[in-house]
């Protein structure tokens, strides 16, 4: 399984992941544009994109779906719940008619031979989930925009060989920023994002062996740094007496960059 992030942050998010056959993309926050082009720098055609699934309707993960979904013609699956927010929001000026395809929470969808299942996360947006999935053996979660690790979506962490989850902020660096005291209880809260404590303390307490790469997404641009999520994992995986040989391999998901393609 191939996977690459695009874009990963309140900037937009737009996921990757193909076989040698097809590809889909989990959420479609940042332009068409941008999105051929770094398809195009992998030697990957928007065309053998069969699928992009949503993971919510904020539009940092939506911006170009309605133009992938109804001038490209690529299906875009979600709940039903998050398909007409995404059509309520005004900035999405390409609304969903005949690409809309409704994937009601905690199903399986198969595109070729990938097989998507959603569950619930929590987050302040009209729905929101989050992916597992899986394909040739290999296994990948997708974990964004969460106040907290609910109960739906830790066996499908637990269960999955790599994982992309969320490292938003480092409370300190929020607590003491200079973000208004709203929009700090809105990510302080448990329908807000997650913090790197918490995210750091799950993975070291529930240590698997067979997770290979963690990827750390969503970090916030004011309140976060690439450090401060990885000083928070060793801390943590030393208080768990996890052995460096022992760690997966990390990588920090940057904000409006790609990264290269990673064989999963
Ligand atoms: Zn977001
Ligand atoms: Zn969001």
């Amino acid at each position: 399984m191939k996977f690459c992030s695009f874009a990963s942050g309140s900037d937009g998010n737009c996921y990757y992941i193909g076989t040698d056959t097809c590809g889909i993309l989990i959420d479609a926050g940042i332009s068409v544009k941008t999105i051929k082009k770094n398809l195009k720098q992998l030697g990957i055609s928007l065309s053998s994109i069969y699928a992009v699934f949503v993971t919510h309707d904020h539009y940092d993960h939506i911006a170009s779906v309605g133009t992938l979904g109804e001038v490209y013609n690529i299906p875009i699956y979600s709940t039903q719940a998050i398909l007409e927010g995404i059509n309520r929001c005004y900035k999405v000026s390409d609304k969903l008619y005949q690409s809309k395809h409704t994937q009601e929470l905690g199903t399986t969808v198969n595109i070729a031979n990938i097989s998507i299942t959603s569950f619930h996360v929590n987050h302040d947006s009209t729905q929101c989930v989050g992916y597992y999935i899986e394909s040739e053996g290999n296994s990948l979660v997708i974990a964004t925009d969460l106040g907290y690790i609910n109960d739906e979506a830790i066996p499908f962490l637990l269960k999955s060989n790599n994982i992309v989850i969320e490292a938003n902020y480092d409370e300190e660096m929020l607590l003491e920023g200079s973000y208004p005291l709203f929009l700090k209880k809105r990510i302080l809260g448990n329908c807000g994002h997650l913090a790197n404590h918490i995210t750091a303390r799950f993975l070291a307490e529930n240590h698997q062996n067979h997770w290979k790469h963690i990827f750390f997404c969503h970090l916030s641009k004011e309140n976060n740094s690439a450090d401060a999520v990885l000083r928070m994992l060793s801390k943590q995986y030393e208080t768990c007496g996890i052995k460096l040989e022992e760690r997966p391999e990390l990588t920090i998901l940057p904000r409006t960059t790609p990264i290269d393609l990673c064989i999963i």
